[in-house]
């Protein structure tokens, strides 16, 4: 499958992301309207990672001119405060325009956005809470296929045709589930597993080096380092970086990807959005 991506993502500024064959956004920052212009009508489903406002900046206009009827949908993790504010205040501001659907979502759900394709949420640990609370999430989208099982793979098709007459086709096949994309959303990394065999990972590396100065401020976000230790753990097929801090240019970047990928020995494509700049990829997984 190709996925066109086209997003924006600055640590403290903007970050969005659209997914133009799945109808999907990853949050909703600033510019996301300016950015996408009539494309942004291709949105079906939106997800908001969580409530900080770089993240949240550019719903009011995507709203303005994409609501109709029963569409977009609007996904926010269940315990921020935040989004059921602004559906409030979106609803006065722009009463002409209603249609928008909020639904607050909590990590482990499912929501289906396309025949065959799922969109999964997790917790994450950007926003510090109790064990049970949704304040921050990072999400996983799979693509779902029926396929014969093992033990029908050999079967002569006329037999093979009567069990499925008799039986019916569930009978013969399972499901198989293939993580096609993931989206870590803000987050320090908290799992060098979490994103085991996904096909294409977008990922925050918020610092290039560990902020000695400001420890509180780097455990909720991601030193680019520990991010290629976790892809040198887990089988991840492609990457996008982004949320870089614009304390950073493209070439420092660039650099520090270089060095860590012949430290960590990772041989993937690694592509990365850079501070300012408007990321634009046609990538297959
Ligand atoms: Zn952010």
């Amino acid at each position: 499958m190709n996925l066109s991506i086209k997003g924006y993502s600055t640590a403290l500024f903007a970050t969005w992301y659209f997914v133009e064959e799945l109808g999907l956004l990853f949050d909703g920052g600033d510019g996301l309207m300016a950015g996408l212009l009539q494309k942004s009508r291709k949105i079906n489903h939106a997800f908001i990672s969580h409530a900080d406002r770089d993240h949240l900046g550019g719903l009011l206009q995507f709203n303005q001119l994409n609501a109709r009827d029963g569409a977009p949908f609007i996904y926010y993790p269940k315990d921020c405060g935040s989004f059921p504010n602004l559906e409030r205040f979106f609803e006065k501001f722009d009463p002409h325009m209603a249609g928008t659907v909020w639904q607050s979502i909590v990590s482990g759900e499912e929501i289906e956005i396309k025949d065959n394709i799922v969109v999964k949420a997790f917790r994450n640990e950007h926003v510090p809470c109790a064990s049970g609370m949704n304040k921050s999430l990072s999400f996983k989208v799979y693509e779902k296929k029926r396929k014969l099982k093992q033990e029908f793979l050999s079967m002569p098709k006329n037999e093979l045709k009567d069990i499925i007459v008799n039986k019916g086709r569930e009978f013969v096949t399972e499901e198989i589930a293939t993580n096609i994309l993931s989206y870590s959303g803000d987050t320090p990394v908290d799992d060098l597993s979490k994103w085991e065999g996904t096909k294409l990972l977008i990922h925050e590396a918020t610092f290039l080096e560990k902020l000695e100065k400001h420890p509180e401020r780097a455990n909720r976000h991601s030193v680019i380092d520990e991010v290629f230790e976790m892809l040198s753990h887990s089988k991840v097929e492609k990457v996008i970086l982004g949320h870089f801090s614009s304390r950073y240019s493209s070439s420092e970047i660039d650099k520090k990807v270089r060095e860590l990928s012949e430290k960590y020995a990772l041989d993937i494509p690694i592509y990365c959005v850079y501070p300012g700049e408007i990321f634009q990829q046609k990538i297959t997984v």
